[in-house]
């Protein structure tokens, strides 16, 4: 099949991939990694699959050898459809009308794996006869609820090294993910003591203790947030993810301003997400907890975060870690952001925007493997998890025309 065969068959390849189902959880992707598999077989290319947890394969195929090592990647898994009967089409059905290709994934993210199923079929028989490098395809597994037995193995175990990554997770074709901020949920636990609720002079209320550590933290928070200061190469970075979100939001964000992105973006995010104390209304609680999710920008570290709060706290109300990543970004000046953005200007003849998502990917990975990696695929973030997910045509091809140029380029190909 020649390669214009395989670009007009994309929304095909999207929407089968949209039939074969891997929720996660419990994200098993043994049916969609068979096609994977079977499809590049087809297509004249070897892959293996890699299993670090039962029934959650990884899909890894490489062409070419020797330097420069580009990688390709994409998650398997897709979040649970909800409420099936909100959906216009059934979530897997893969129905493609007017110029899209419906379905839960196709947005995040069968829509950005079948492009580099395509793209990587189409180059590996240029890569290999030119001894330009290596190309890695991975299709992972694992992505939804931590990345730990797709990505993170696959690069502990040496699987998924090279010079520079890039995961089509959704940017949209005209944006390019530099970096993502970092996660830092804690508990705060307040301790009192015990007695009658109509005596409550002696007891200690730990409620009453929580609201005050809860008002505390925030103001912890709110004091260090003025002190951080980003990165100056990602200044502009955090300007156009505050404009992209800004405008993701559309009408229902009428009465937020461009410069309350910049601040959540720019900043430590603040969110009491779960609290819990007390047992009975006639008695002082002599324990409450709050669960605290806060999201983190390059330049600070959770474990920052997490001293502040002991310090301000203490006393009141103790901080237990819950779970904490990184900040992480690749820098717009490395090769593979240059090319990422002269591909799309050059293309798509239009000025595209480096981002930093408010989300982890699994790119935190491999740049914590010190592998440059830009994330740049088909779809819509404010699409990802959303009833009638879909994904344009047209997104796909312009992600695909690309990602062709980026690879040629990044191989000095020429063409
Ligand atoms: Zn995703």
């Amino acid at each position: 099949m020649g390669s214009g065969g395989l670009r007009s068959g994309l929304p095909e390849l999207v929407s089968k991939l949209i039939q074969i189902p891997s929720v996660n959880p419990p994200g098993f992707t043994v049916n969609v990694a068979g096609f994977i598999k079977d499809w590049l077989s087809t297509h004249g290319l070897s892959s293996s699959i890699y299993e670090y947890s039962k029934d959650k394969p990884n899909v890894i195929a490489k062409v070419g050898k020797g330097k420069p090592v580009l990688i390709l990647n994409g998650h398997m898994d897709v979040v649970p459809p909800g409420d099936e009967s909100r959906w216009t089409y059934p979530p897997f059905s893969g129905k493609i009308v007017e110029g899209r290709v419906f379905g839960r994934g196709s947005t995040d993210m069968k829509g950005g794996l079948a492009v580099i199923m395509v793209v990587f079929a189409e180059l590996a028989p240029i890569i290999e006869e030119a001894g330009a490098g290596t190309l890695i395809f991975s299709a992972t597994a694992d992505e939804e609820v931590g990345g730990h037995t797709g990505v993170e193995a696959l690069v502990k175990d040496g699987v998924l090294v090279g010079d520079a990554a890039i995961i089509t997770e959704p940017s949209g074709s005209t944006r390019y993910y530099v970096g993502e901020k970092g996660l830092c949920q804690v508990r705060i636990v307040a301790r009192g003591k015990p007695a009658h609720g109509s005596l409550p002079i002696l007891g200690d209320n730990a409620i009453m203790r929580l609201m005050k550590a809860i008002e505390r933290a925030q103001e912890v928070i709110d004091g260090f947030n003025k002190s951080i200061s980003i990165p100056s190469e990602l200044i502009d970075a955090i300007r156009n993810s505050a404009e992209a979100y800004l405008e993701a939001v559309g009408a229902s964000g009428a009465k937020l301003s461009l410069s309350d992105f910049e601040k959540v973006v720019g900043t430590i995010s603040f969110n009491p997400g779960v609290i819990r104390g007390g047992s009975k209304v006639n008695m002082v609680p002599d324990y409450a907890e709050l669960e605290l999710d806060m999201r983190i920008p390059p330049g600070v570290s959770p474990s920052q975060v997490i001293d502040k709060l002991r310090s301000g706290l203490n006393g009141l109300a103790d901080v237990e870690v819950m779970d904490v990543s990184d900040p992480n970004y690749t820098s717009p000046s490395e090769r593979i952001a240059q090319l990422v953005h002269e591909g799309i200007e050059r293309v798509l003849k239009i000025v595209p925007k480096p981002i930093i998502v408010t989300g982890a990917t699994d790119g935190r990975y491999l740049r914590a493997r010190g592998i440059p990696t830009i994330v740049y695929g088909p779809g819509e973030l404010a699409l990802a998890h959303a009833y009638d997910e879909y994904v344009t045509i047209e997104d796909l091809f312009r992600v695909h025309d690309v990602l062709t140029y980026v690879i040629r380029r990044f191989f000095n190909l020429g063409g």
